[in-house]
């Protein structure tokens, strides 16, 4: 596409400026509107001396403020550095160094944080925003509120699509280190318009999108602010995912569009009422779940509460790919289990798990890896992790898939995630499956923990049903007759709730250390 972020934003303000571009705490906000307060904000930033290539923070749910400053700070060519809202002091110091950002834009609320670790970073500025009540200036801060009164008055600002920086997007750190992905204004354009050709029947400026992924993360960020804008369609906000909020949002704003987690789709599953919300959910054209396996029983359940019509698709993507790279087909019945065909211009091939160098043929499990114009230009400042994920130009994505006879993609497990036990290979999705079914188990997600005799050991953990009782070795049995014996588990534990991070993917890093921690 070659078009920059902020080209892309500015077409759709002067061609649809009457569309509502956000609606927010029941309040609307005009394309022209929106376009107005990036400009202004954009012009104050400026005025600050925020340039080109400058690396800001930006922290803060799902608003839109967090949208402006977004916007904003891409017109002006300056990087936005991805903060997830969670983050404690030193995650926050490690990522304002590891960016050497200069500027951060931070939500009230988080701004305790940001103040008790500015001395140990390079940050000079900070600037506070809330969307309760207006932010008063500090000696040490900035007001949102009072720097979006300026006037409009945008310095040119060259930006070069395929080369310059748009966002650095920290991985999640769900299997350990968090790297900043450089991900230029191409890659993000690129994969905006692989998404919008995939799904067919959009219409231009008429379409709605529930925005409750968080932003700051990369599949809320394009599938739900850089898409609506794309398409000058109206994003309906919510800063957190409450599932009795999300029904009753969408029977008052129907929503066409809701992108979302596996977990988002079990809750609404699980919500005592869903019976009412039959007819308002059916209404919504797609519903796409994405950053971590749906499982089956999930997808079923979906169709039942929707009366059969809830249409919810599968699809795949990482940070490293900005992030979509798959998604089921919408033209025919979706495949069950898979990640469905690589987007439009998106090539796929399943390499060796040794050297990752092989293409193998149709129907083996290897290393997933990638190929396209979303595919981001490496980590920041760490030239040999980029090296050894980029090669011979395919991205490697860390993850073990197989592909069928008609190119449809099955993600298998993380390789990080694989369990050797006793010299076998044991995928923890094969053995999710099969427990998912089981009447009595609410979540579960399973492990493979150290093992003096077998290297590694397959364990369950298990969340129940309310009011359920159950033994471990119920489970045991249960999956004896399912699976063959090696992965089996031979552990199980019941947990109140799985440790996941905001996107629902379940920390299995976190429950293997707790098993090595019992140990020493
Ligand atoms: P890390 O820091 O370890 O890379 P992360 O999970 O936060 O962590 P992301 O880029 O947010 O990194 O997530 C990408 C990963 O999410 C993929 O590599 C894959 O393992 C998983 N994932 C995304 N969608 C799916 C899916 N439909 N099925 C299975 N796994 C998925």
């Amino acid at each position: 596409p070659n078009k920059s972020l902020g080209q892309m934003f500015d077409e759709t303000v002067s061609k649809m400026p009457d569309t509502p571009a956000m609606i927010f705490a029941g309040h609307t906000v005009t394309y022209r509107q929106f376009g107005d307060q990036v400009n202004r904000f954009a012009t104050a930033l400026a005025d600050l001396g925020v340039t080109k290539g400058e690396r800001v923070g930006l922290m803060g749910p799902n608003c839109p403020q967090w949208e402006v400053a977004f916007f904003a700070l891409l017109k002006l060519g300056a990087i936005v550095v991805q903060t997830n809202p969670m983050y404690v002091e030193p995650e926050i110091a490690h990522q304002m160094n590891d960016s050497g950002a200069t500027t951060i834009i931070v939500f009230e609320m988080m701004y305790p944080r940001v103040k008790n670790v500015l001395q140990e970073t390079p940050l000079q500025r900070v600037i506070v925003f809330n969307f309760l009540a207006p932010v008063k200036a500090a000696p040490d801060m900035y007001s949102y509120d009072d720097l979006i009164k300026c006037e409009p008055a945008l310095p040119e600002v060259a930006i070069d699509p395929a080369e310059d920086l748009a966002v650095l997007q920290y991985t999640g750190g769900t299997t350990g280190i968090s790297k900043g992905v450089m991900l230029t204004h191409n890659n993000l354009s690129a994969n905006t318009q692989q998404v919008i050709e995939w799904s067919i029947d959009m219409k231009y400026g008429d379409e709605r999108i529930l925005t409750i992924l968080p932003v700051f993360h990369v599949y809320g960020m394009t599938d739900c602010v850089n898409y609506a804008v794309a398409v000058a369609a109206t994003q309906i906000i919510l800063p957190r995912f409450d599932p009795d909020q999300v029904l009753e949002t969408i029977r008052a704003y129907k929503p066409t569009l809701f992108p979302g987690a596996p977990t988002m789709f079990m809750a609404l599953n699980m919500h005592p009422r869903i019976a009412e919300y039959h007819e308002s959910l059916a209404e919504i054209k797609v519903c796409t779940s994405g950053s971590a396996p749906l499982p089956l029983e999930v997808a079923q359940k979906f169709g039942m509460v929707t009366n059969g019509k809830g249409n919810l698709v599968e699809g795949y993507g990482l940070s490293e790919a900005s992030p979509i790279t798959h998604c089921n087909p919408l033209d025919r019945p979706t495949r069950a289990g898979s990640i469905g065909l690589p987007l439009p211009d998106t090539d796929y091939i399943i390499t060796d798990l040794e050297t990752g160098d092989k293409e193998l043929p149709i129907g083996e499990i290897g290393e997933l890896c990638i190929r396209g114009p979303q595919v981001m230009k490496g980590y920041w400042e760490k030239p040999q992790e980029t090296a050894e994920t980029l090669r011979n130009g395919w991205l490697h994505t860390g993850d073990m898939a197989r592909m069928d006879e008609e190119g449809f993609c099955y993600i298998i497990d993380r390789k990080k995630d694989m369990i050797i036990a006793g010299g076998f290979n044991v995928y923890p999705r094969d053995i999710e499956e099969v427990l998912y079914k089981h009447p009595k188990v609410k979540e579960v997600v399973v492990a493979g923990v150290p093992d003096a005799y077998r290297g590694e050991t397959v364990k369950a953990f298990i969340v129940l049903q309310a009011n359920t009782e159950a033994t471990e070795q119920e489970f045991i049995d249960y999956c004896r007759n399912k699976l063959a014996a090696f992965k089996v588990p031979r552990l199980v534990e019941f947990r109140n709730e799985l440790p996941r991070t905001i996107v629902g993917k379940v920390l299995r890093r976190q429950l293997v250390e707790e098993e090595k921690a019992k140990i020493q």
